[in-house]
């Protein structure tokens, strides 16, 4: 078995909910929280972590905790931080406060995302996000002084009243924040959000598609690597702890709705408060055989320029032979590498190779 060197946190709790949110949250309450960090500690003990090279604390809103509950996570983490190379919490702007700042630093956060969405302060307050774009500056400010200074920024393509003018003002705004990372995700708007019930729809596929062509001129001109789908690099700081999944290796997945990967099972924790608060933690498992191996394999590492390994595909010469001619697969040492056509039309690529 190789080892796990990855370690992925959930924190489900928002100050505020989204009209588009999707993952796995909660309204932030005190008491939940307490009790919530109670069970976080005895689930992290259930597995053998040690010597991980990178830890994401996500969720939700991990920096929606107060100030003490923001302390005794880290502290909770600090059991295993030992030798990290990448260490990363996601944040929002409006509570990623000084003292907050700090104390990541303090606790050898090295690296924070932060959920920005869009720069137009009239969009964020249609979607119900609770900052404004002079938040975001402040913030990465701040995050700056204090030494953290690798900085992922998260857009979200097509948002309501969104149009091609408003995302290269979105970039340019983002660009003269000299952030080292850009995540950029097409909206989507799923049935039991409020967004749905507003009646707001997904961008077309032609228009998120101009959307991405727009965001991947100005990104590359600027010195970004387009090393995912949806994620642009200043080089030397791609995600090391989201290139852990791409590259279909092992991690660790604690708190609510969590998942992971570990000794050829693929588990999901359940999303119900209070049963993960009775320390049921996993709701679901599946044993990964063969097959479904290389599957997760095509499909994951043809997300990234690192590319496959054309031995997974040997058998697929021909398929790959005509994606080659198209111009959506670039072979290079033997590795498959989409190009950006590729990367739009991924799901195509993957199909063609099962
Ligand atoms: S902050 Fe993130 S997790 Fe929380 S409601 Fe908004 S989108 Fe969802």
């Amino acid at each position: 078995m190789n080892k796990v060197n990855s370690l992925y946190i959930h924190i489900p709790f928002c100050n505020k909910i989204c009209d588009y949110c999707d993952f796995t949250k909660l309204q932030y309450f005190r008491n939940f929280a307490i009790s919530y960090l109670e069970a976080l500690k005895d689930e992290l003990k259930s597995y053998p972590i040690k010597d991980l090279k990178t830890i994401y604390v996500g969720g939700g809103t991990p920096t929606a905790l107060e100030d003490d509950l923001f302390e005794e996570l880290l502290e909770i983490i600090d059991t295993y931080t030992d030798g990290v190379q990448e260490y990363t919490f996601e944040a929002n702007p409006e509570s990623l406060s000084l003292s907050k700042i700090k104390m990541l630093k303090a606790h050898s956060v090295n690296r924070v995302s932060l959920g920005v969405q869009t720069t137009n302060d009239k969009i964020l307050k249609t979607v119900n996000r609770d900052h404004s774009f002079s938040e975001v500056q402040e913030a990465i400010k701040n995050l700056r002084e204090a030494g953290i200074d690798n900085i992922n920024v998260d857009l979200i393509l097509g948002l309501p009243h969104t149009s091609e003018k408003i995302l290269k003002k979105d970039l340019k705004n983002i660009l003269s924040l000299d952030v080292k990372h850009i995540s950029c995700y097409g909206l989507t708007v799923n049935p039991h959000t409020v967004l749905f019930t507003k009646g707001f729809k997904e961008p077309e596929g032609d228009i998120l598609r101009k959307y991405y062509d727009i965001v991947e001129e100005t990104l590359t001109k600027n010195g970004f690597v387009h090393y995912e789908v949806s994620n642009w690099a200043e080089p030397g700081y791609q995600s090391e702890h989201n290139l852990t999944y791409w590259r279909n290796e092992q991690y660790y997945g604690c708190g609510l709705g969590a998942s992971g990967y570990i000794k050829d099972i693929r588990y999901k924790n359940t999303i119900n408060l209070s049963q993960y608060l009775t320390r049921v933690f996993v709701s679901e498992k599946e044993e990964v055989s063969e097959r479904d191996k290389l599957t997760y394999q095509i499909m994951l590492n043809l997300r990234t320029i690192e590319g496959l390994n054309m031995s997974f595909v040997k058998n697929k010469r021909n398929v790959v032979g005509e994606l080659i001619k198209e111009k959506l697969l670039i072979l290079k040492d033997d590795i498959l590498i989409p190009t950006y056509e590729g990367m739009m039309v991924l799901d195509q690529i993957i199909l063609k190779l099962m």
